[in-house]
């Protein structure tokens, strides 16, 4: 039997083709196999049955990190007569197939590295074609070493005979290098000047003696210390003008982590896994200065070479890797280097002139990062992993949608933004970019839309953004569309939130949606954040029913500030009085804008709702991260244990749904801790009643928006509703927050398009 096989996913960079070789070998296939824009594709030749074998082992037996979306097969007369198999070069062409992202080392170079009659012996950027960068290096398809950082690097005659061996296990891995031809690590002081000796030793020995560095990993910088040095933390802290705001814990391993933290069974395959994401692990012990006041810390496992070597360094360089299955002592902080919110620093130059007051030393490397890509943070959510932040490790790997639909570039919200394009059911949505109010993240974004673009091979037909005029992605959407002569469409943000999940879980009916968030601008023109939604299934949608209004006092800089809503919420109750008790000379001020309704806007929103009960309890007067009295309020109602809900605590009225009568009681309350329970098990409360006593009978509903980040609220309004007979719908594949805005989007743009 003769024919080409096509193969679709992500099947470049991953060893797909060495295993195609290998495969053929064994079972006297004749042909060849190359890259193509559109995947793999290989001409065979061969008895039937060798033939049918090697369809079915193409599948089943495919390597670790590729994704096999489809094999087609065609029966024809192969012109050129085969004799062997070989692997042909790749040919150019559109970019159409999967993008791999980044993955940490894999156990066979784990090995190597710690293998001191190996010739890759502690080699900082050791690599085979089951693990290492991708993503990051890569300037445009087809995945090849001209396409990447590692251009430029000349590979030397042992590792060029390992890259062109069918049979190694670095067969065509790009980034194939070793000490004598691969890029270079180099110690620096913080004026540039290069320190002799050996760098891990002396890295090592600094972060040993409180000093903090900026190392440069995969996706970009991290600013690491020694975690349990107080006085670093500090100054680490100091430096990065991040005051209260939690640092990323690195340890050896996850038995590391046990005397801290709590590693159940699902939380520590997300440790291991090789997307090596930031896990959210409950606190066992305090380690000071690291999440002030959370009920959990974010740690990571080593994922670069560079990472393991540190702690092979710290463990006096055992041999083999026997010391990784032991626990280790040095923990480090290692926190995305980005001072201010910008994106994180990539370039050596941008880190020197961006990082230099916050790091003593610079542990650098001469491989350039193309893309810079955060830590992704997840956390098992007692179901599935969710996501806080989706970036290396997971984008841009596709996802899948439930139908194709035309070409859509969405250009996501203003906060936590990210860009979403589609190609006929994929959707590529880029890893995290930050928040776009200030200048770098703007760029960030324009370059990441390039990038994406250029990567996929994506076309867009239409352009899609939020209703916020004064985002940067609305304006860059508007101009795109007048500059490529294509429609765009605004979505409003709740319903945005909504589609994402339903988009992830690839469900096209109509559905419920209940969004909770911090804000977004609602189709009347208020602040919304507490929603229930109707989705219909050609991309529209009802506002079934929201949270009563607050008031927000000084706006924007209540969000900022819980006690002003608290006191909003004083206000509302007819407390007057209580506000300047409360809050002195500011409650005085604040009580005269009330009193003259004066710059305080009205928001449905739920962030707002929790930061007013953070207020009242005096659990948070004013927040130095967003979310953070949201984080302290869920923090304390855990360390408190369950109560059953406030009687009345709550009303419904005509989808309103209002809770100033819990706010009145936890006005009273001295006991922070009961209060912050009581919040939310009637704030639960009330969700379901809400939800029960909308119109309808659609029992498919969708949880989306920022706060369902709440462990609590997550858990316990999905049990409740799911008693009540529910399909419930929740975010898995992307984050709950404005992270997973721009899939909606896209996903509302392709329901409208293919039902008009
Ligand atoms: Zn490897
Ligand atoms: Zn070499
Ligand atoms: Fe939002």
């Amino acid at each position: 039997m003769q024919g080409i096989v096509r193969i679709r996913g992500q099947v470049q960079g991953v060893g797909f083709r060495p295993f195609v070789y290998r495969l053929a070998k064994e079972l006297e296939i004749q042909g060849w196999v190359r890259n193509d824009s559109h995947g793999v594709e290989i001409s065979v030749s061969g008895e039937n049955r060798a033939v049918s074998d090697f369809l079915e082992r193409l599948e089943s037996e495919s390597p670790a990190l590729s994704r096999v979306d489809g094999i087609a097969f065609l029966e024809a007369d192969c012109a050129e007569s085969h004799s062997g198999f070989r692997i042909r070069e790749s040919l150019e062409g559109a970019a159409d197939t999967g993008i791999s992202p980044d993955v940490s080392i894999c156990r066979e170079c784990l090995m190597e590295l710690f293998d001191p009659s190996n010739r890759r012996y502690r080699h900082p950027f050791i690599n085979c074609t089951h693990c290492g960068p991708r993503f990051t290096l890569l300037s445009r398809v087809p995945y090849d070493r001209k396409h990447t950082s590692m251009a430029k690097y000349r590979m030397c005659r042992a590792c060029q005979a390992e890259y062109l061996d069918p049979c190694d296990r670095r067969f065509h891995a790009q980034p194939n290098a070793c000490m004598d031809c691969g890029p270079r690590l180099s110690l620096l002081d913080w004026s540039g000047e290069i320190i002799a000796g050996d760098q891990i030793e002396n890295a090592l020995n600094a972060i040993l003696s409180g000093k903090i560095l900026a190392v440069k990993g995969i996706g970009g910088f991290h600013l690491v210390c020694d975690a349990k040095n107080g006085e670093a933390v500090k100054r680490l802290r100091h430096s990065k003008s991040r005051m209260e705001k939690p640092l990323a814990l690195m340890a050896a391993n996850s038995a590391s982590l046990v005397p801290f933290a709590q590693v159940g069974e699902e939380e520590r395959r997300l440790l291991e896994s090789r997307e090596r994401p930031i896990v959210l692990l409950g606190k066992r012990l305090e380690i000071e200065g690291i999440a002030p006041g959370l009920a959990s810390f974010g740690a990571m496992l080593p994922y670069a070479p560079i990472h393991y070597l540190i702690f092979h360094e710290a463990a006096g360089r055992p041999e083999g890797t026997g010391w990784l299955e032991e626990r280790q002592d040095l923990i480090l902080v290692a926190t995305s280097a980005n001072p201010g919110g910008e994106p994180l620093a990539t370039g050596n130059g941008e880190a020197f002139e961006r990082l230099g007051e916050a790091a003593d030393l610079f542990l650098l490397h001469d491989r350039e990062i193309l893309a810079g890509a955060d830590d992704s943070v997840a956390r098992w959510n007692g179901r599935s992993p969710q996501f806080v932040r989706r970036a290396r490790g997971y984008a841009p790997s596709p996802l899948r949608l439930s139908s194709s639909g035309p070409a859509v570039l969405a250009m996501g919200a203003g906060y936590k933004n990210t860009v979403c394009a589609t190609r006929g059911d994929e959707a590529f949505v880029s890893q995290h970019i930050g928040d776009l109010d200030n200048a770098a993240a703007c760029c960030a974004m324009e370059k990441t839309v390039e990038r994406l673009l250029q990567l996929s091979g994506i076309e867009p037909e239409i352009v899609v953004h939020d209703l916020h005029p004064d985002f940067h992605s609305t304006r860059f959407a508007l101009q795109y569309s007048e500059k490529h002569g294509i429609p765009s469409l605004g979505v409003q943000h709740h319903h945005a939130h909504v589609a994402s999940v339903l988009a992830e879980n690839r469900f096209d009916g109509a559905a419920l949606g209940v969004a909770l968030d911090g804000v977004g601008l609602g189709t009347d023109g208020g602040t919304w954040g507490g929603e229930l939604l109707c989705l219909d299934e050609k991309g529209g949608f009802s506002r079934e029913g929201h949270f009563r209004t607050l008031l927000h006092p000084g706006g924007d800089i209540a969000s900022r500030e819980p006690w002003r809503m608290a006191a909003g919420a004083l206000y509302s109750l007819g407390r007057h009085e209580e506000i300047a008790r409360r809050y002195g000379k500011k409650g005085e001020f604040i009580l005269a804008l009330l009193e003259r309704q004066f710059n305080c806007p009205l928001t449905s929103s739920a962030g707002r709702l929790f930061d007013a009960a953070a207020g009242l309890l005096g659990i948070s007067d004013s927040m130095t991260f967003e979310g953070q009295a949201a984080m302290l309020l869920e923090a304390m109602a855990q360390g408190h244990g369950p109560v059953p809900p406030l009687e009345n605590g709550f009303s419904v009225e005509q989808g309103v749904l209002d809770f100033l009568p819990l706010f009145d009681a936890l006005a009273e309350m001295d006991d922070a801790g009961y209060g912050a329970s009581l919040f939310h098990s009637t704030l639960v409360e009330g969700l379901e009643s809400w939800i029960l006593a909308s119109p309808g009978n659609i029992r498919t509903i969708a949880l989306s928006g920022g706060c369902f980040l709440n462990a609590i609220l997550c858990s316990e309004l999905r049990n409740r509703l799911e008693s009540e007979g529910y399909a419930v719908l929740e975010a898995r594949l992307l984050p709950p927050n404005d992270g997973g805005i721009s899939l909606g989007q896209a996903h509302v743009a392709m329901r409208r398009k293919s039902c008009a």
